[in-house]
């Protein structure tokens, strides 16, 4: 039984871990899944290609991955461009940036999971692309690339694509991330994330897959029963600047990743995933490690992991899996998608 507390160095919190508590009775709602077979193509989808989308422009018919500016921006250089307030505890800036949408196939039926790991380095060559571009413009500090995947996360669309909020300002935890890894490197000479690699591999425990340049694991500090990092061995500060050789070893074991993952409960399995890559605001970030957090709200096929008193009230995670034995759950299953096990 794990009941401890657990300090969580990337972002400066304690999160409590009371394992016994999962088997808890369960008396409220549980989530249902969605069972639909959906059609390769849907003729009503905003992405689907050849489709026109609400501001009226028609998607191209295209073969691969397909980029556009998000039409609902929730940040975007036609913004109002507000003044600050003056002689006020209040402040306010106008919510520039670029928001985008990438689209990971063209089949509306497919889900990251299911892509041929070409596809999947094709799409991190956009990634790589799109951090570059976007985060060169002189107003733009960070580049957050994410995927909200599953009802339960609240996504309306099932067709397969990531966001882009390309920001003024940076995001809180990548914020947070950059400081504590800047003074980590401060007072130790060392870099915060391999230290954590480095006690992850002397433990094991939690390690679900690695090969020669990249590594998957459950962190100690694992806020959500399956939350797992994907990073590269070496500390890159974002993704466009990893090598080639790097880029296919990141998409062999993200495919592994996210078929475990489909696998755990043979259905599609729904998370945040979110990359953390350095701010763009023109200041060095050599100790900062590129990688890929992946937030499953699930703790049990059909029952969410509830944001309540302790998370939103108090600001803390309880957690009520041990990650070694989540860890355990995942590294057992087979990379081979249940769909085309027979
Ligand atoms: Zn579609
Ligand atoms: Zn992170």
């Amino acid at each position: 039984m794990v009941w401890e507390q657990r300090w969580h160095p990337l972002r400066e919190e304690w999160i409590i871990v009371a394992a016994h508590r999962q088997d808890r009775p369960w008396i409220g709602d549980t989530v249902r899944q969605p069972q639909t077979q959906l059609p390769p193509y849907d003729p009503n989808c905003y992405f689907c290609p050849g489709n026109i989308r609400v501001s009226g422009e028609q998607n191209p018919d295209y073969k691969q991955t397909f980029v556009f500016d998000n039409d609902h921006a929730c940040v975007s250089f036609d913004a109002p461009n507000v003044p600050e307030l003056t002689d006020s505890i209040y402040k306010r800036k106008p919510a520039r940036g670029i928001a985008r949408v990438v689209c990971y196939s063209p089949r509306h039926d497919l889900t990251l999971a299911e892509l041929e790991t070409s596809e999947i380095i094709t799409l991190l060559k956009v990634w790589q692309q799109q951090y570059l571009e976007l985060g060169a413009h002189p107003e733009i500090n960070h580049v957050l690339i994410f995927e909200n995947k599953g009802e339960v996360v609240g996504v309306s669309n099932p067709h397969p694509h990531c966001q882009i909020y390309a920001t003024n300002f940076i995001f809180k935890y990548i914020e947070t991330e950059a400081r504590v890894c800047e003074r980590h490197f401060a007072d130790t000479g060392r870099i915060l994330f391999q230290d954590i690699l480095r006690t992850e591999k002397e433990d094991g425990r939690r390690i679900i897959c690695e090969n020669e340049t990249v590594i998957a694991f459950m962190p100690y500090f694992a806020r959500y029963a399956y939350e797992v990092f994907v990073a590269p061995k070496k500390t890159h500060p974002h993704l466009a600047a990893l090598s080639n050789d790097e880029l296919n070893d990141l998409a062999d074991i993200l495919q592994q990743i996210l078929i475990k993952f489909d696998n755990l409960w043979q259905m599609p399995f729904p998370y945040v995933m979110a990359l953390h890559q350095a701010p763009t605001d023109g200041e060095k970030y050599d100790n900062f490690h590129f990688h890929i957090e992946f937030h499953p709200p699930l703790r049990k096929p059909n029952l969410l992991k509830y944001l309540a008193g302790p998370e939103i009230g108090g600001g803390n995670f309880l957690s009520d899996t041990s990650p070694e034995e989540k860890a355990k759950e995942l590294k057992r299953l087979p990379t081979l998608h249940y769909k085309l096990q027979n």
